[in-house]
């Protein structure tokens, strides 16, 4: 789940991370009076949506009138922002961030995330702040410095050294660095992050340090633990499918293909994608529905991968091992009919029951094609995708 950057500042806040005074604001009007309440005579206005780039998109507006921040709110609150992280649909504007403005002496870049190769919470830095850190790690791979922690020692002194030596840093700035970077680890840690972003981190003309964005990303499978954080999910920024996949309790990810994919056991989905991806298609997502599907819970499944405008055609592969394929083909059917289906429809059901699943789908009237084997389903699905 990922948070807004007013959301993640008021969490660095609470871990002491230097961040810019500001306050969040949803009408034009309280744009205005907020840069009133800020005080000083220039202020950033800054879209909150869940997606960087904003910068270049327009998103980031520098005013020096408490009208202009007005103006500008009219102009982004309600609509959607597209930048390039955003997707062509963009997402919607609903608050907005007034800040002061901070004078930049320099941009770095700092990052916290898993790294999954050494299984360890990594910090990844740069002096190339205010670019996208995948841009540098192609162009320039060596300007990325890195340090992973151990779990056990937790983050070491000798360690923040050598990223503030890497950054370029002073003394003081070395010591600031240590009191952010110690920050940023245990907000990390204790609120079960996936990734905490700091892009720019700032160097100020007075030389203090600064996180003038903020991104962060919680695992959601640990999200139980924190109610308070769960509670700062905006549903308005989030694909509406996987929210309504969540609804049900289905694992749900919008992919890019035309092939919608409805499986049970995240295994079992993961193999009928690379099928899929063998006989030259691509799936348009990856759905579990899970070892104990019912019928209302295929229908739902079926219903929310119907409603993407990608899917040219849906291959359905059930393995009926708890489940029962007869009440896959009923939950097939019901979802049908109440939707309706403009596109071909291959059923691979194999398993408990099988046989009459298949007989209830063949009586049905509807137009699925059955296959006897993932394989031949798989051909199937990209052959009617494509045609
Ligand atoms: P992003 O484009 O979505 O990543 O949004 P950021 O919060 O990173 O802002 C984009 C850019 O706007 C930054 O890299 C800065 O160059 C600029 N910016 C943001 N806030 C300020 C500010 O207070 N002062 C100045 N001078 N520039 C700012
Ligand atoms: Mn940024």
């Amino acid at each position: 789940m990922n948070l807004h950057e007013y959301q993640s500042k008021q969490l660095f806040q609470k871990y002491d991370i230097a961040i810019p005074a500001g306050l969040t604001v949803a009408t034009p009007d309280a744009a205005a009076a907020a840069c009133r309440t800020l005080g000083g005579g220039r202020w950033v206005v800054k879209a909150q949506i869940h997606a960087g780039g904003r910068g270049k998109a327009g998103g980031v507006v520098l005013v020096d009138d408490p009208e202009q921040a007005a103006t500008a709110a009219r102009r982004l609150l309600g609509g959607r922002l597209i930048s390039h992280q955003s997707g062509p649909a963009g997402l919607p504007v609903e608050s907005l961030l007034i800040e002061q403005p901070t004078a930049i002496a320099r941009e770095l870049y700092l990052s916290t995330l898993v790294d999954r190769e050494s299984r360890q919470v990594i910090f990844m830095a740069s002096h190339a702040g205010g670019m996208d850190i995948e841009a540098v790690a192609a162009a320039a791979p060596e300007q990325i410095l890195m340090i992973r922690v151990h779990p056990a020692v937790g983050l070491q002194p000798f360690q923040v050294r050598r990223l503030g030596f890497g950054l370029g840093l002073d003394a003081g700035q070395r010591k600031a660095l240590g009191r952010l970077m110690g920050g940023l680890y245990r907000l990390f840690m204790e609120c079960d992050a996936s990734l905490v972003e700091i892009n720019p981190l700032v160097v100020t003309t007075t030389g203090d340090l600064v996180a003038l964005d903020a991104k962060i990303n919680l695992d959601d499978n640990a999200l139980l633990r924190h109610p308070e954080l769960a509670a700062l999910r905006d549903p308005g920024q989030e694909d509406p499918r996987e929210a309504a996949a969540r609804a049900h309790e289905l694992s749900y990810i919008s992919l890019d293909g035309n092939i919608g994919c409805m499986v049970n056991g995240a295994g079992l989905a993961m193999a009928t994608m690379d099928l899929v991806k063998l006989h030259g298609g691509a799936p348009a997502n990856f759905l579990d529905v899970g070892g104990g599907a019912t019928a209302a819970r295929v229908a739902a499944a079926f219903t929310l991968i119907l409603s993407d405008p990608k899917v040219r055609a849906v291959l359905v592969n059930i393995f009926g091992g708890i489940v029962r394929c007869d009440l896959i083909a009923q939950g097939i059917v019901a979802a049908v009919q109440e939707v309706g289906v403009a596109v071909p429809v291959v059923v691979r059901l194999e398993g408990t029951n099988a046989p009459q699943g298949l007989k209830l789908l063949a009586d049905s009237g509807l137009r699925v094609q059955t296959a006897r084997t993932l394989d031949e389903a798989a051909d199937l699905a990209v052959a009617a995708a494509t045609n």
